[in-house]
C-alpha cells in the first residue's frame, strides 16, 4: 500500500473508531478516545481496553480496504471490550488459573450480544466478520474437537466452533451437531458436563458487564478442568488479540 493511500485509509477508519465509541461508550467517548494503531505484523485486531485499538492489515484473507465491513465488524468488536471490567476479569483469571483462551471467547460472546443491544446497526458487521472466520476455520474446529486429549481442548474447539459455525446471526450457538455427529464426535470427552459447560458460555450474554468477574469465577469453580497453571496457547482463535503475540501489545 502507497504511504498516501495508507494515510487516507488510517484517517477514514479513525473517524469510523471515533463513530463507533461515540455509539457505544455514550459519556465515556468524550473521556476515552481510542487510537487507531495499524499493524501489519498482527494477524487479528486487539486492544488494551482504554487506550488504543488495533487491527491488522488482513484479516482472514481479507485485506484492509476490500471489505470495509468486515474491519468495522473488527473496531466493534474491539470497542466492545472497553465495555467491560477487564482489569477485574484478569485478576479472576490469575487467582482461579482459568485458561486465558476459555475467558475471551467468553468475553467475545458477551459483547457481541451486548453491542448489538446497544447499538442494532452493528449487527451485521459483526455477524459478517463471524461468517468469514467460520468459512475459513469450520474445518480446523472439527478437527481440534475431535482430536482433543483434554476436556479444556475440547471445551476450547467446541465454544470457537459455537461461535463461527452455528448461526452466525448469533454470538454463540451451542454446537450440538459437533459434539453428536459421528464424523466429528470425540468420544474421550465427557459429553454431559462439556454440554453443561456449553450452557454457562451461552447464558454469560444475560449478565451485565459489571457481573462478568463474578461470572468468570463461578465457570472457573464449576469447571476445575479449564484451570491449568501454563502460559495459555489461544487455540486458532481469530478474535483473540494474544494470539498475534510478539509485539508487546498485550490485549484481547
Ligand atoms: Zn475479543
Amino acid at each position: 500500500m502507497n504511504s498516501n493511500l495508507a494515510q487516507r485509509m488510517w484517517r477514514e477508519l479513525q473517524a469510523a473508531l471515533n463513530m463507533i465509541a461515540n455509539a457505544l461508550l455514550d459519556d465515556l467517548a468524550g473521556v476515552l478516545s481510542p487510537r487507531l494503531l495499524i499493524s501489519n505484523a498482527a494477524e487479528t485486531a486487539s486492544t488494551d481496553g482504554k487506550l488504543w485499538v488495533r487491527l491488522p492489515e488482513e484479516f482472514c484473507g481479507v485485506r484492509l480496504g476490500e471489505r470495509m465491513q468486515i474491519f468495522m465488524g473488527l473496531l466493534v468488536h474491539e470497542i466492545g471490550h472497553w465495555l467491560q471490567p477487564l482489569d477485574q476479569v484478569q485478576e479472576v483469571e490469575k487467582k482461579t488459573d482459568l485458561d486465558h483462551a476459555v475467558v475471551n471467547i467468553l468475553l467475545d460472546i458477551h459483547l457481541e450480544a451486548l453491542v448489538v443491544r446497544i447499538f442494532p446497526l452493528f449487527a451485521a458487521p459483526l455477524a459478517a466478520v463471524r461468517e468469514l472466520v467460520g468459512q475459513k476455520m469450520r474445518k480446523e474446529y472439527e478437527k481440534g474437537y475431535k482430536g482433543a486429549a483434554s476436556f479444556l481442548e475440547a471445551a476450547n474447539a467446541a465454544l470457537l466452533y459455537g461461535r463461527f459455525c452455528v448461526d452466525t446471526d448469533w454470538s454463540f450457538g451451542v454446537p450440538r451437531s459437533l459434539m453428536t455427529r459421528k464424523r466429528t464426535q470425540n468420544k474421550d470427552v465427557d459429553e454431559d458436563e462439556l454440554k453443561h459447560f456449553l450452557k454457562a458460555a451461552s447464558d454469560i450474554v444475560l449478565f451485565p458487564s459489571v457481573q462478568l468477574p463474578e461470572v468468570m469465577a463461578q465457570v472457573a469453580k464449576d469447571f476445575p478442568e479449564l484451570c491449568v497453571k501454563r502460559p495459555s496457547i489461544p487455540f486458532l482463535n481469530p478474535l483473540d488479540g494474544l494470539s498475534s503475540g510478539g509485539d508487546c501489545l498485550p490485549g484481547v
